[in-house]
């Protein structure tokens, strides 16, 4: 009987031994550190600007002279992990320091969507003839951290971490599931009490909502997660552009990669045919695809109008000198500092105030008005603006009743064109 006791206690402690030794393992397995993957190295790049406009991120900054051999036959920007992800960099040497960047054009820094889910370190390589360098990034951006999200591929949408990490820039990418992210915004102009331009008996309302709408549910069929700024909005109702209910924050807080604003136009110098607007210092090629896919399919040309224009079918309005001297004169009479704004500010609110500080946006509380919640945003919509056609225009008009579908496939077939192409 008492030896039956002992052995029963002897069990017991071993079990307790047993569930302790598990319970260790366990604790350890979990709290093990993941593996960083990190360059040591002494010397710093000053990272002077950092921003992500649509699906593209895009860094400039510079190198001290003195700390690098001024022979390099190469410059890349190093997504260091498990994997290595190599972004060529253009870069010009002064006397001072070695200026580098991804792109000069805000839409064509580095296509992130193709990214693994994974942590990197992010470091500058320079490569000479006898050695590869490489620097820590040290930023000296506002911007301690961004933010930003992946198109949907497949059902799956991926959110992105810059931080400062690890003595440089440290990028974290994740897996996740968010129904408030979208990838793309279609913002159909005027509405309710403001009817847009008119001409030969029809109103832009009578048409921007329509196709707006259309191309939503076509776009949405291809997977992708697609926001429209407004309703069908009855006569009475008006939506305001800035402010919490305004288009401009509708737009911004969906996250979303890319911005279509769809409009009509009209003039009385009998021009027609298509337009298709971008901010400053764009890449052309999606907005002149978008050109090109629209007069393919519903037989319209580009337009007749040259203001603005930089090639067929594709302009690039900015403030000019005479809307510069209003901003001057609006904030002086109202007794508020003028917004700070150039030749180079883009003109249509829609397109600035969506793209963030990149594309110029201003609209600041300043003048004591709804202001813009992202003015200050260094993550931005690449967005257009498309005129597709003058309602003074008979000939356009026609097209546009007798070929609607034809206006939104041209517009959905660029988009999808241009997701494609970035695979
Ligand atoms: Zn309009």
């Amino acid at each position: 009987m008492k030896k039956r006791k002992k052995n029963r206690k002897k069990i017991l402690l071993l079990f307790i031994i047993l569930i302790i030794l598990i319970a260790l393992f366990l604790t350890l397995k979990l709290f093990k550190p993941k593996k960083e993957y990190i360059i040591k190295t002494d010397k710093d790049a000053t990272i002077d600007e950092i921003y992500v406009y649509g699906n593209h991120l895009n860094l400039n900054g510079t190198i001290d002279i003195h700390l690098t051999n001024t022979n390099i036959n190469e410059m890349n920007l190093l997504f260091y992990a498990k994997e290595e992800i190599r972004v060529p960099l253009n870069y010009k040497i002064t006397d001072e320091n070695i200026y580098f960047e991804i792109s000069d054009k805000l839409n064509n820094g580095y296509l992130y969507d193709n990214l693994n889910i994974n942590n990197y370190n992010i470091y500058i390589e320079t490569i000479d003839n006898e050695k590869t360098e490489y620097y820590n990034l040290k930023n000296n951006t506002k911007y301690d951290t961004t933010e930003y999200y992946s198109i949907r591929k497949n059902n799956e949408l991926k959110k992105l971490l810059l931080s400062n990490k690890n003595s440089t820039i440290h990028l974290d990418v994740k897996k996740v599931t968010d129904n408030n992210v979208y990838d793309i915004v279609i913002d159909p102009g005027h509405g309710g009490i403001d009817p847009g331009a008119s001409g030969n008996g029809y109103s832009e309302t009578d048409f921007t909502y329509l196709i707006s709408s259309k191309v939503k549910e076509k776009l949405e069929s291809h997977g992708l997660k697609v926001k429209l700024t407004r309703g069908d909005l009855s006569d009475s109702e008006r939506l305001p552009n800035y402010g919490d209910n305004g288009r401009v924050n509708i737009a911004n807080e969906t996250k979303a990669k890319y911005l279509l604003a769809i409009h009509l136009n009209s003039n009385e110098y009998g021009d027609n045919g298509l337009e298709v607007y971008t901010a400053y210092n764009v890449d052309y090629t999606f907005a002149s695809n978008i050109a090109k896919s629209i007069t393919n399919q519903t037989g319209t040309n580009y337009s007749t109008n040259r203001a603005f224009k930089k090639q067929d079918g594709v302009y690039t309005r900015t403030l000019q000198d005479i809307d510069l001297k209003e901003n001057y004169e609006t904030a002086l009479a109202n007794g508020y500092k003028p917004y700070d704004v150039s030749n180079e500010t883009t003109y249509y609110f829609i397109i600035r105030e969506t793209g963030g500080y990149m594309s110029g946006a201003y609209k600041d509380s300043r003048d004591g008005a709804p202001y813009n919640h992202y003015v200050n945003s260094n993550v931005g919509m690449e967005s257009y603006l498309l005129e597709l056609g003058y309602l003074t225009s008979k000939k356009d008009v026609n097209n546009l009743k007798n070929n609607l579908d034809a206006y939104v496939d041209g517009i959905v077939d660029a988009m999808l064109e241009e997701l494609k192409s970035e695979e």
